[in-house]
Parts: structure tokens; C-alpha cells; sequence
């Protein structure tokens, strides 16, 4: 029999695995719901991929003895789909749209909401955070969460409001327990967040914590070595570099608010050169 220490055990674990909201009466489970075999069985299109575990004979793929990671496979099929989708948007209510048709992300399965964007498509100033949270996955929108209050709030401290901003993340659904997204996830995810910066193409990207400057940025270092610097974002289909920054995530600044001092500067500093663009 069931003692209320085991439900409470058993309440805790699911709490801890990341199910801590109730979204539906019955139980749904969402493993049956995942189907990865008919993309896994397609070798030829695992050819061309230069990411996937290749043999010694150098034939990435599915063939016989081949050490593959099949979520390698999988994944890599995902990013060419999403690179097609998303290059054929030309404004954000097409890649919406191209994003509600794409099923190659498996947090879209857990997700209440698609979390694209806020903002309007010419801001001049971009903010990408890392992945929506509760609040912004019940919303549908970016940053509107303790976190995104207290970025509203450390934007106005320069006179920038948030209705002047683009707001947006590295991956579009809500990671369960707002766990960080996987490599996957954010490589399937990244074709989306690039097109939405070519389309905004704003004057300065601001990238929200490590997690979006390293998928952005290309950088691995951990964030204090990061922020306060000026990096280029650049896409193939970008005329010019883009001014690009990182700056520490306010869910941090929340936990420390000792660094509520780097972040000042470095808002003052992101200001200034925005300043720079308009007139120049
Ligand atoms: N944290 C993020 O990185 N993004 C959001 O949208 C909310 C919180």
C-alpha cells in the first residue's frame, strides 16, 4: 500500500524530472507519441552530413558496424528541414507559421505555446535569451516572467522601453523543469533564430546568459569572460555583421545580485553605441 511519504516521494521525482505543472486530466504518455523511425531510415540522406559519427571508411551513416548516434541521424535531418523552412520566411508571421508546421523539435511535444518573439520586426535593439520559461510558455510570449520584468527594468534604467525591443530565445517551446536546452535542441532551433535576426536585422543583438551566446556567438567561455566585449553576428544571409554582446541573464542577477553592477556598465555601454548607430 501507498504511504504518504512514497506519494510524496513519487510527487517529488516527477517535480524534479521537470512535470511540474498539470496540464490535462489524464496522463498522457508522450514517449508512445514519438515516432524517430522513419527518419532514421533514411540513409541517404545521412550521407551528406559531415556532424554525424563517421566510420574509419569515412561513410557517416547507417551502414553495418557503424558506431551512430541515432538522434545524430535524426537530428541532422531536422536541422536541414529547419534550415529549408526557415529560409523560405520572408517576416515573422511566415516563420510562425513555418515553426507550427516543424515537428523536429521534441520540446514542441511538452510545450503548452509556440514562444517566438515580441517586439516589433524593425527594432533597433534584439534581445535572445536562452529558452522560454513557465510563464512565457503559458503566454506564447518571450520574457514576461521575473525575468523579463526585471530586463524591462534594467532597460528603462537607459530610457530604452520594451515596446522598442525584440524579444525572442534560442529555442521556441519551454524546456520541462527549465532544464537547458540540448545541443539538439538548440541546433534545430538555431536555422529559426538566425532567419528572425536577418528579418529584424537589428543595429544590436544582445545575447541573454551563456546558453545564447554560445549558440549565437559561436563562443565557449563562460559568461563573465564574455559580457562587456563586442562580437560580430554574421549569417550568410546578412549584408553586414551585426554589433552582437552577451550580458549576464536576469534569472542570475536574481540569485546574485552582486553583479546587478557588471550589468549597469554594461547596459550603459550597449546604449551608447545604439546611440552611435541612429545617428550615424
Ligand atoms: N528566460 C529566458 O531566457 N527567456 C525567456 O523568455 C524567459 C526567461
Amino acid at each position: 500500500m501507498e504511504t504518504q511519504v512514497d506519494l510524496t516521494a513519487a510527487l517529488q521525482w516527477h517535480i524534479d524530472a521537470g512535470c511540474d505543472e498539470c496540464i490535462d486530466d489524464a496522463p498522457i504518455n508522450r514517449f508512445e507519441l514519438i515516432d524517430v523511425a522513419p527518419t532514421m531510415a533514411a540513409p541517404q540522406q545521412t550521407q551528406a552530413q559531415p556532424v554525424a559519427t563517421s566510420s574509419a571508411s569515412g561513410s557517416p551513416g547507417v551502414s553495418r558496424g557503424t558506431k551512430v548516434d541515432p538522434r545524430d541521424v535524426d537530428n541532422n535531418q531536422q536541422v536541414r528541414s529547419a534550415m529549408m523552412l526557415a529560409a523560405q520566411a520572408k517576416n515573422i508571421d511566415e516563420l510562425r507559421q513555418a515553426l507550427d508546421s516543424f515537428e523536429g523539435c521534441i520540446l514542441k511535444k511538452t510545450a503548452t505555446n509556440l514562444v517566438l518573439s515580441d517586439g516589433p520586426e524593425n527594432a533597433k535593439l534584439m534581445l535572445v535569451g536562452e529558452a522560454p520559461g513557465a510563464d512565457e510558455d503559458r503566454q506564447g510570449l518571450p520574457f514576461v516572467g521575473p525575468s523579463g520584468q526585471l530586463m524591462n527594468a534594467i532597460l528603462g534604467s537607459v530610457g530604452v522601453t520594451r515596446e522598442e525591443v525584440m524579444f525572442s530565445n534560442t529555442v521556441f517551446w519551454r524546456p520541462p523543469g527549465n532544464r537547458t536546452p540540448t545541443a539538439q535542441e538548440a541546433a534545430v532551433c538555431k536555422p529559426f533564430i538566425d532567419r528572425l535576426i536577418e528579418i529584424v536585422d537589428p543595429k544590436i543583438l544582445i545575447c541573454v546568459g551563456a546558453p545564447s551566446a554560445h549558440t549565437l556567438l559561436g563562443e565557449t567561455q563562460g559568461i563573465s569572460r564574455l559580457r562587456g566585449k563586442w562580437f560580430s553576428f554574421q549569417t550568410a544571409n546578412l549584408s553586414h555583421p551585426i554589433d552582437a554582446i552577451a550580458l549576464f541573464h536576469p534569472a542570475y542577477l536574481l540569485r546574485t545580485p552582486i553583479k546587478k553592477r557588471d550589468v549597469w556598465n554594461d547596459i550603459r555601454m550597449i546604449k551608447r553605441k545604439l546611440d552611435e548607430h541612429i545617428t550615424s
